[in-house]
């Protein structure tokens, strides 16, 4: 982090953000975009690390996004603090922050998505019925509001980097997607804006999360490719801690196909579960 941070510039509407990056890019200069919905944690201050490391400008988005929480989850709730936010980002040397309000994004309901018809009912789609869909609408229109040449995405959102880097090459956004490994806590747990609504109890046992999924990957090391068996090592572990596994799968790493019963290729462990009324989710590749 830097001692004597920027003054970091707030943008809230799109039309301004879109005119100062057709601006700088005519000036040659790089920009990278960080997607975020704030309530900043180190994963997010990894990706923004990397992109002022690589881009002349770094555009963080900080927008909790009405359009990919369902009816019954936790919009409303979600931790909104953009001053703290913003002191973060201008510590890491970022240039702006783009933090519309709702009626900026979505100043009429929105009629155009963008979907990924293959994947959006998978995993955490069957469980989030138009998350994806709500997911990509943003990012595409972030992509067309930001213009910028590279976009930093967290690997501990799998499923969603996926379907990111899948829109980006079928709908031929000129902006080169950067995955970044997850952050985690001492404990092993991902980093997550929601670790926050669990108590301290529940946050010692949803480490449980990342040792399930170790058990599952040594056990593969030691050549067991059944993932039944897998799945079973990582369900026990969760569920003797208190959790509850809303779906742990085995899926294919390139194409995120789900693997039925034996593991022959590069694979990931992909997962969501419940810690008292906090939904996780994680991922281990195998
Ligand atoms: P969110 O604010 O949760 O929508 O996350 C914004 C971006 O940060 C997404 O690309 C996430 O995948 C990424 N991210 C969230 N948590 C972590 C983490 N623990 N490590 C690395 N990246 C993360």
């Amino acid at each position: 982090m830097r001692k004597n941070a920027k003054k970091i510039k707030i943008i809230r509407s799109p039309l301004v953000l879109q005119r100062l990056s057709k601006k700088m890019l005519a000036q040659k200069k790089s920009i990278g975009l960080v997607p975020t919905m704030g309530a900043l944690h180190k994963g997010h201050i990894s990706l923004v690390e990397m992109s002022v490391k690589n881009n002349n400008i770094t555009i963080v988005s900080i927008f909790v996004n009405p359009v990919q929480f369902g009816a019954n989850e936790d919009f409303a709730k979600y931790p909104r603090r953009l001053q703290a936010d913003a002191k973060l980002c201008a510590e890491a040397g970022a240039d702006i922050i783009f933090a519309p309000a709702p009626k900026d994004m979505y100043p009429m309901s929105l009629q155009t998505y963008v979907r990924n018809v293959e994947i959006e009912n998978i995993y955490c789609g069957a469980c989030r019925p138009g998350h994806f869909a709500g997911v990509l609408s943003v990012v595409a229109k972030l992509f067309n509001i930001a213009l910028p040449s590279n976009a930093y995405f967290g690997e501990k959102d799998f499923q969603q980097l996926h379907v990111i880097r899948k829109m980006t090459c079928d709908l031929n956004f000129p902006v080169r997607i950067i995955g970044a490994k997850t952050i985690r806590e001492k404990s092993g747990l991902a980093m997550s804006s929601r670790n926050e609504y669990m108590s301290k109890e529940e946050r010692a046992a949803a480490s449980s999360i990342y040792v399930g999924m170790l058990e599952a990957k040594k056990m593969y090391r030691r050549g067991i490719n059944s993932v039944a068996k897998l799945k079973k090592a990582i369900f026990e572990k969760i569920e003797q801690a208190g959790g509850k596994v809303q779906y742990a799968e085995i899926a294919n790493k390139d194409n995120l196909m789900p693997v039925k019963t034996k593991i022959l290729k590069d694979a990931v462990i992909l997962l969501a579960c419940y810690f008292g009324k906090t939904r996780l989710i994680d991922h281990l590749e195998i």
